[in-house]
Order: C-alpha cells, then structure tokens, then sequence
C-alpha cells in the first residue's frame, strides 16, 4: 500500500528546518511521497498583516522542494475557500488516492492539542499520526498520556525523533529584517524574497521619522518587551532634559536599545558572523550579552542612526570605561524605566535625577552583585567602567 505523509503549514517562509524535517521524515516513516501543503489560513494563528500571498507562499515551497525526491507541494488548501481545517484536507486526500495510507506529520505541541482539533475523531481513524519528537525528559510523560488516548479512540501513532533545531518563522523574519537570514533559507528562496521585496528585506528604514520607527521596532521585539523599551524611551528622553543631552538621540537610542534581545544566543551568533563581526573571548562564552553588540550593529547598519546612538545602545549592558552623557543616560534609564522592580530601584530613580555618575555607579555595582549570585563572570568593559569611575 502506497504510504503519504502530509505535512501542513503556513511556510512563511519555508526555511531549511521544514525541509529538513520533510526529508527525514520521508526516509524514518518510509514514505512514498510527501505532499507539503501550505495553509490558507491556519486555524490556530493570524498571520501578520505584511505577510507575502498565499501564492508567494506556494512559490517559495516550490523553490524550496525542487531537487527533493519524494517531495511534492500541493495547492489543495489555497484553493479551498475560507479556513483550512485539516479534516477537510484529509477528506478530499481519501477520494484523491483511496488505497494509500496517509500519515499525518505533526509537532509535539500540535500532537498534544489534538483533541480539540475540529472532527478530530473522525480523523484520527483515518489517518497515522506522525509526531515529530524531541524526546525531551519533561515532553515525555504528556506524549506518552496523550498516543495512549488516541490509541483508545483507534489511533495509530508514530513517533520520529528528531534532532533538528527548529527555527520559527517568526525568528526567520527578524533574520530576514537584519540580512541575516542566508544560512536558513532553502536555495533560490531568499533570492525569490528579495525579488519580490518580502518580508521587509528591502526596506528603506534609514533615517526614520520617530513614529515610524516606533512602528517598525515593535513588530519585531518580543511582544513582552514592548513595555520595557517604551519605559526606557520615555525614561532616557526625561534624563537627557535634565541634564541637558539632545532629547532625540536619547529617544532613538531608547526605543532601539533591546532591538535583538529577541534573538537568542545561537542566533546572535548568526547576526555577527552575517555582518562579518569578529568576537572576542567573553562574547563567544556568553552569546546571550551580545544582544548590545548586535543591538548597535542593526541600528547602524538597518537603521542609519548616528555614532552617539550607536554607541549609547553597544554600551547599554556593560557600560565602559569614561562612557559619555548619552551613554550613561542608556545605562541609567534601562535600568530603572517604570517597569522595573528590584530592591535598590528607588534609590536608584533618585539618584538618577541628582548625581547621574552616582546613579551609574550604583547600577554597575548591583550587576556585579546579580552576576556573583547568578555565578556569571563580570563583562571586561564592566570592570573598566567600574575601575575608571573609582579613579579620583
Ligand atoms: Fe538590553
Ligand atoms: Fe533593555
């Protein structure tokens, strides 16, 4: 009996994880063919509003499949109208090919909601689950909990370990808005989103207006960073009127201070290598600091902003040795923006507003003392700021 895997998504965009996972999966489950087929609309999440077309979409996968024996890309739920509901597809997939066995390709997450999907107990007779599993000790016991259910119901599942570091889409566009997105896309697809200007690759966003910077930034933090970066904003404008810093500078330099943050360590490491960064020792130990150094990086080089923005954002975590006004502005305002909360904050606040080298003073410090209980080393330009600050 013919054996056809499905494997459904929204592919925006398609990246080297998807077809890696495709092809494993056509040799662990011993497919026949791999019909890859992007959503209209995915049930379970809204796309953003500058997606590329559902066609795009198709396109892209196309690009990515070609070359890839066993694989085939369907347009079956583009042209469905409305929702694509998997029941739906699996029903029309039946009358396409009644004698094959279909099996159904699926994430840990996607398996474990599986009983609240629409007709899911119709489908779960109909086809083999196809669960692609990492095998993680605290995943195990609900996967487990959950094929035994569905083995009740007449289920059949198949579990496929697998290695491979998944990157989600949303990550993919930030690679994209930073050029460094290169090493995840499939051939010929990043050429086709810089054709047809997707995915904000060719973007003009030097030099922006203030609310339109705005905009931009917070489509790509994390959105539980938002506030934070408003506060610092906010924060850094309040402190370069008291003390006499150019209030715009302090406001860019604000609002793109944590511009990366969303990126982890892995992917830091992605942006530097992209903009051809050479790192030193400390960094390559601790990936997830770098955040200041990318954070400048993309804030020059995407952003256009001017050396003193710059440079306030490379410092914002560390500080350095004899930092500057706006710099210590950053490092000050990132620390006490209305949404932090830590013993010292208030303190901290005051100082803020009547000796600003007191105030960065005490925020180093409080690093120091955060890094010794976290059992982190301390940042080379730390010490230098400290040092430099103790000298008379
Ligand atoms: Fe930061
Ligand atoms: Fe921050």
């Amino acid at each position: 009996m013919e054996r056809i895997g499905i494997f459904g998504g929204t592919f925006n965009p398609p990246h080297a994880g998807h077809m890696e996972a495709a092809k494993q999966a056509v040799t662990a489950l011993g497919l026949d063919r791999l019909l890859l087929i992007p959503d209209r609309i995915a049930p379970h999440k809204a796309l953003p509003a500058d997606a590329p077309t559902p066609w795009q979409r198709l396109e892209m996968l196309r690009i990515a499949a070609r070359d890839c024996p066993g694989l085939e890309v369907s347009d079956m739920e583009l042209r469905r109208e409305g929702v694509s509901y998997t029941i739906d597809t699996i029903r029309a997939l039946e009358t396409a090919y009644p004698k094959a066995e279909l099996v159904l390709l699926m994430g840990t997450d996607m398996f474990l909601s599986f009983h609240t999907w629409r007709a899911s107990e119709e489908l779960v007779k109909k086809v083999t689950l196809a669960v692609f599993y990492r095998g993680q000790p605290e995943e195990r016991e609900a996967v487990s909990r959950q094929k035994a259910r569905l083995k009740k119901q007449g289920g059949r599942v198949e579990l496929v370990k697998n290695e491979i570091t998944a990157i989600s889409s949303t990550q993919m566009r930030r690679l994209l808005a930073f050029h460094c997105a290169d090493e995840f896309l499939p051939a010929g697809v990043g050429d086709y989103i810089r054709q047809n200007s997707l995915y904000d690759v060719n973007a003009r966003w030097k030099n922006l207006p203030m609310d339109r910077l705005e905009e931009v930034v917070i489509r790509l933090l994390n959105p539980n960073r938002v506030d934070h970066v408003l506060g610092c904003r906010d924060t850094a404008v309040a402190l370069a009127r008291h003390w006499g810093a150019d209030e715009t500078d302090a406001a860019r330099a604000g609002i793109l201070h944590d511009i990366t943050k969303a990126l982890d360590g892995p992917l830091q490491l992605t942006l530097c290598a992209a903009h051809g960064k050479i790192l030193s020792e400390f960094s390559r130990k601790y990936p997830k600091t770098l955040h200041a150094l990318t954070g400048a990086l993309v804030a020059e080089r995407i952003f256009g902003e001017n050396e003193a923005v710059v440079s306030a954002i490379r410092y914002h975590t560390t500080g350095k040795a004899g930092m500057n006004l706006l710099e210590t502005i950053i490092y000050v305002a990132d620390y006490m923006e209305p949404n932090r909360d830590f013993p010292g904050v208030g303190k901290l606040r005051d100082l803020a507003f009547t000796d600003l080298t007191a105030a960065l003073r005490l925020g180093l410090e409080m690093t120091v003392e955060h890094l010794k209980r976290q059992g982190s080393e301390l940042s080379p330009e730390s010490r230098e700021a400290l040092e430099y600050l103790k000298q008379p």
